[in-house]
């Protein structure tokens, strides 16, 4: 049996044998077959003897109090804790823990849709409530709310949000978060915002007193969070979108501009920016860029071809250069409108083909609705990742996902960065891979979202470790950083964000020392360490 690190065998059997007593025999897991389901599925370091991230042990409480309890004997005997929600993170670590040898916090039991309000369009969740249990129960009893779930929707909304995970309805679904129950380090038990005023029924409308503090439990190690409050999006009349075209390289400047100048207005809950005949994944004709020689050619160059090239291979291949789209949704009346002034608004920009996609009328035919769309309008599904194995990716794959500025010029710099560190490698497949970045919406940045494939060449996983840091490094040197990680890369993202001496990690390791001075729970997430653990 793997062990926590400093623990010998016969305490660990104790705090096995208390965690036990707590939740019940059949709900704690030692055995290695048993253990090894909490693997990261996705691992990078598939086939390595001395695997780094995988657990010791799981336990699966039911109850809040037991997850108290569990805390509590983690820190009589020094046991490192690492919650999870359902678990699913694939692509930024699964279920592995940042520090091996650590026991997992299993708290998919705890799966209860404890309030729903459709008046004021929130609910709370326990974590192991699923997107797909969220989804059934809205349908179920017809609330009229949309679930955010992203691609696929096997995770938890409370999982999800934490870890800043993107949702088809909302974007950033921790943006949406209002209120949580926590539960400390100590043992304690938390509620924030207006939840701490004992007889308040506020919890989820308003954030309270003093500082706002449910950030400090999103991709931290802070505080087990046992219950979460989202707000919600009401089901329109109508949700849709637009998508504008161009055969001209330059456009992309005005036409970024223009729909991030919609966004901010208010007209447009998403908007995303790319080039369809430079990205490797596009919606115009299914081709991949990788399987057009011209196309490779000109992405290949460091200066990632001239504008004037990519104009005339778009003529040629009949694929724009650049595009934009973006989402709106609310009663038909309202939305026409909308559609008419995002029009409006580039026909301004010569040249540029505006077309308003078929609209999304509530309620839904689920049926007719393709599986690449479902998660826009709030159905979660495994589409997306039977897409990624279809492409030919049987180990499995993370993510490499920079933040950059929301205009044509960051996007532009951005691939021209990581492509060069690509080419630098000399890693084709990746670099094919790669493609030409398209900039993801949030509200006022881009998301990049590059794959790195996980291969059975041991050297090649190691070398692409390698160049996940180089591509932090070289983005971080622009201003641009990871939003979200695997625990493989999780030092080398915090480490990017060193302003100042590192003061943001040292801010967040006080908070770490004097929460959870034993250092039980996920040490390491994030780039935190405990004191004990740490060499500065
Ligand atoms: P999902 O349920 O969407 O699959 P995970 O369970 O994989 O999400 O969790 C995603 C990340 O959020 C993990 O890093 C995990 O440690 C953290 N996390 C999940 N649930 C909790 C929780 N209840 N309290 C604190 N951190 C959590």
């Amino acid at each position: 049996m793997r062990l926590p690190p400093g623990i010998d065998q016969e305490t660990f059997a104790k705090a096995i044998q208390e965690f036990a007593n707590t939740v019940g025999h059949d709900w704690v897991f030692t055995s290695e077959e048993d253990v090894a389901l909490y693997d990261d599925s996705y691992t990078p370091f598939v086939g390595e003897p001395d695997r780094a991230y995988v657990a010791s042990a799981a336990v699966a409480p039911d109850s809040v109090e037991q997850v108290q309890q569990i805390v509590r004997i983690a820190n009589k005997y020094r046991i490192p804790l690492y919650p999870i929600s359902t678990g699913r993170n694939l692509g930024y670590g699964g279920s592995s823990p940042t520090y091996s040898g650590s026991v997992i916090l299993d708290l998919k039991r705890m799966n209860r849709v404890v309030e729903v309000n459709d008046q004021e369009a929130y609910a709370v969740v326990e974590p192991g409530v699923s997107f797909f249990d969220l989804y059934r129960y809205f349908e179920e009893n017809n609330h009229q709310l949309m679930v955010s779930t992203p691609e696929p929707g096997w995770g938890s909304p409370m999982g999800n949000g934490l870890d800043h995970g993107m949702g088809g309805v909302a974007g950033d679904n921790f943006s949406m978060v209002n209120g949580m129950e926590v539960v400390l380090p100590s043992g304690e038990l938390l509620r924030t915002g207006m939840g701490a005023v004992p007889t308040s029924g506020l919890w989820q409308n308003y954030r309270g007193f003093g500082p706002y503090i449910d950030g400090l439990f999103s991709q931290a190690n802070f505080g087990i969070v046992t219950k979460i409050g989202f707000w919600f999006v009401r089901k329109p009349e109508v949700q849709t979108s637009f998508v504008v075209t161009s055969f001209n390289s330059d456009d992309l400047y005005p036409m970024v501009d223009a729909i991030q100048r919609l966004r901010h207005d208010g007209f447009l809950y998403s908007a995303m920016a790319g080039s369809p005949i430079r990205s490797s994944n596009n919606n115009f004709d299914g081709q991949l860029s990788r399987h057009d020689p011209e196309v490779k050619a000109l992405l290949d160059r460091r200066d990632g071809g001239s504008p004037e090239a990519w104009n005339q291979l778009g003529r040629k291949r009949n694929l724009p250069v650049s595009m934009v789209s973006g989402g709106m949704r609310g009663p038909a009346r309202i939305v026409d409108a909308a559609i008419e002034h995002a029009r409006d608004v580039f026909s301004k920009i010569q040249g540029t083909i505006f077309q308003a996609r078929e609209p999304f009328r509530f309620p839904l035919n689920v049926d007719q609705i393709d599986q690449g769309q479902r998660s826009f309008v709030g159905i979660p599904n495994l589409w997306a990742f039977s897409r990624i194995a279809v492409q030919g990716t049987s180990r499995g794959h993370y993510y490499f996902s920079p933040i950059i500025r929301a205009t044509a010029k960051d996007i532009f710099e951005a691939n021209l960065v990581i492509r060069g560190v690509l080419l630098d490698s000399g890693d084709t497949d990746l670099l094919d891979r790669f493609g030409w970045g398209t900039g993801l919406s949030l509200p006022k940045a881009y998301m990049m979202l590059y794959e790195f494939l996980v291969t059975d060449d041991v050297a090649l996983n190691r070398k692409r470790r390698e160049i996940f840091k180089q591509l932090a490094q070289a983005c971080a040197a622009r201003g641009w950083a990871e939003y979200r990680s695997a625990p493989a890369f999780q030092d080398i993202v915090m480490a990017q964000y060193s302003y100042n001496n590192n003061a943001l990690r040292r801010f967040h390791e006080t908070i770490k020392d004097a929460l959870d001075p034993n250092g039980i729970l996920a040490p390491g997430k994030s780039g935190i360490w405990p004191k004990r653990l740490r060499s500065t």
